[in-house]
Parts: C-alpha cells; structure tokens; sequence
C-alpha cells in the first residue's frame, strides 16, 4: 500500500478533512430539506452509524433557511450542496452551514463564484470543488478523456478561489466510470495538494453500487489517495456509512464496530452456517466497539480462525467449539450458536 498523499488539512466544524487525520466517512441525507424534522431524524441515524460530515441538498431559498433549524439538533457538520443559484449558497452561509459543495459544471460565472468565496472567507467556510462527469463545464476541450475534462474543470476554479485569496478548499472528480475516476484523482493529486474528497457517482443500488464504489475507492485508497469517502448509493444513507467504514476496515485504515469472519460454507459444513452468519452479522449491526468475530463451517480453518478472532466458533456436526481470545471455551450445540455467541460479544464489548 502506498504511503498517504500528504494534503493540507481543512477544518469543517469539528471535523479535519486531510493533513494526515483519520479518513473522514460521509454521506447525504434523502430527505426533502425544507421537512426539517425528517432530515434531523435522519441526520441522527446516520450520526449513530458514525456518519462524520453530512451533504444536504439545496435547492431552493426555504432549503437553504432549513440549514439554520437543523443545525440546532445535530452534532455533525452540514455541507450545503448548491447548483445553478449562487444566491443559494449565500443563503446556506447566512444559515450557518458548516461547508459548501459547488459545482463549476453549473456555477462558473468568476463574479458569482467570488461573490460566494467572499461571504465563505468572512465566516471560515470551506468549499468542495465537486465536478461531476455528467455535468462539465460547456466551455470545456470535449477532445479531451472525461478524465482530463475533469481535472481541468477542477483546476479553473481551484485557481479561481486562489485569486481570491482563498485556500479552505477540497476537491472531488467523480464519474461513474470507474478507471476514468482513478485517473483523474491521480492526476489532480500530482497537480494540488488540497485534500481530495473519493467517491464513484451514481454507482447504484447496494448489490452493485458498493462493488463499484469499492473497486474505485480502495484502489486509489491503496494508492494513497483519498481523505474523505463517500459511497453513493441508490439506497438508505445508512447504507453508505456502513459500507463506507467496511472499505476502511477492509484495508486496516480506520477501525469501526466489528469485523465478522465467516467462511463460504462447503461440502463439509454440517450446521446451517449461512442462515447463522447472516443471523450474526445482523446483530452485530448494533455494535459500535471493534470486536472481530468468527464464524467458521468446520475443522479444516475453523479453529484456526475462530482462535484468532476475539470470539469465534467452528461447527462440527450440529455442535460447535466456541473460543475466546484464542482460548477453548466450551462446546455448544447448534441451537445455542447465535446466543452464546452474542452473550460473548456483549461481555467484550459492554
Ligand atoms: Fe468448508 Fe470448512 Fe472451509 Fe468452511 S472452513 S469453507 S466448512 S472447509
């Protein structure tokens, strides 16, 4: 794995994007705005699911006020994401958002961005850059891959902001299209050193959307790049959380809730091991401590991994060893698998 970009860090609310910090898990509400209880309730879940920072859509004067109330209830910060109308993201400052996500696809005119920048520097805003493959600017060289399209759509405004003497500035390129997404990021982080904002656009429902956000994500995690996620889905936010902090689990970057092992199940399997792993891995959706836990089909790997886990069992014939910190505990049978193993992992983590 490569050794982290080093970006400046840019402080949103009480959160640092960049600069070496934990890398930031994000995500954004599907909720009309302007229905300010809904969106607060909604921002509470995902804060439970350790959401870290929030995108709510702008897309109207009573959006933006909406920011005001919903920032009373919540802890995370709020990004206001403004398209087309400038005047919108002077509304969302005046309502105390946390940071703005601008579009130079659809807001590029110098004179409105500056009018923007200048209220943002006032309050210590900062601005996400976001292009979207799906939204170039018009005026941009269609000779070019998307990729460069991108990147050049992102640099005209990063130098735009920097002539406004403005340097609270993150960036996002995203597509859908996986490789053309990877180098753009990699071009962009040879050219700036903002902290740079990860994510696959319009990826998909879950069964989908999360193998290709995971293929993009992690592979320019693996490069180094990346200071925030987002896994765009076509689904509950909480989704996104979720698998968002299984990408940064998976490459031993953040550590979040549990970590579940289970093996595929075989020929040798002589428990209902898939009926059993699914019946865990939706209890552990509770737990918010790091605890790995094993559930293992049989002999061949099961102890070795089940020992290795802080809690684990490998099946045999409808019974089961369940271990412990890499201790024999007791054998259990099959029926007592899913509550014996909870009443541990309650222990370790109460
Ligand atoms: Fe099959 Fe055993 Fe391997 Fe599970 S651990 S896949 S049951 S051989």
């Amino acid at each position: 794995m490569n050794p982290r970009r080093m970006s400046r860090p840019v402080q949103i609310g009480r959160t640092t994007i960049g600069g070496g910090a934990p890398i930031v898990v994000q995500s954004m509400t599907k909720t009309d705005t302007r229905d300010i209880m809904s969106t607060i309730a909604q921002i509470k879940e995902l804060e439970d699911y350790g959401c870290e920072l929030v995108r709510v859509a702008v897309p109207d004067a009573e959006a933006a006020g909406a920011i005001r109330d919903i920032k009373k209830s919540v802890s995370i910060p709020i990004i206001a994401d403004i398209h087309f109308d400038f005047r919108l993201a002077l509304k969302a400052l005046e309502a105390g958002c946390d940071g703005l996500r601008l579009n130079p696809g659809n807001i590029s005119d110098p004179e409105k961005v500056s009018t923007i920048v200048k209220k943002a520097k006032e309050r210590n805003v900062p601005i996400r850059i976001g292009v979207n493959a799906g939204s170039l600017p018009e005026a941009g060289n269609r000779s070019l891959t998307i990729a460069e399209q991108m990147v050049n759509a992102a640099l005209q405004q990063v130098r735009l902001l920097e002539s406004l003497d403005f340097d609270l500035i993150k960036v996002s390129l995203k597509a859908f299209d996986v490789p053309a997404t990877i180098q753009a990021y990699q071009m962009i982080a040879q050219k700036i050193s903002y902290p740079l904002h990860i994510g696959i656009t319009e990826a998909g429902p879950p069964r989908t959307g999360v193998i290709r956000s995971t293929a993009g994500i992690s592979t320019l995690l693996y490069l180094g790049i990346g200071d925030t996620i987002r896994v765009s889905l076509t689904a509950h936010p909480r989704e996104e959380v979720s698998a968002g902090y299984e990408i940064l689990k998976s490459l031993n970057l953040r550590q979040h809730g549990p970590v579940l092992v289970s093996c595929p199940s075989c020929g040798r399997t002589e428990v209902n091991l898939v009926e059993l792993a699914g019946a865990v891995e939706k209890e552990l959706a509770r737990i918010d401590k790091p605890i790995k836990v094993a559930v293992m089909g049989c002999v061949v790997n099961g102890p070795g991994e089940a020992r290795d886990a802080d809690i684990g069992i490998a099946c045999g014939k409808g019974r089961g060893v369940l271990f412990k910190k890499g201790k024999k505990l007791r054998t259990i049978e099959e029926k007592d698998f899913l509550a014996a193993l909870m009443s541990e992992v309650e222990d370790m983590t109460g």
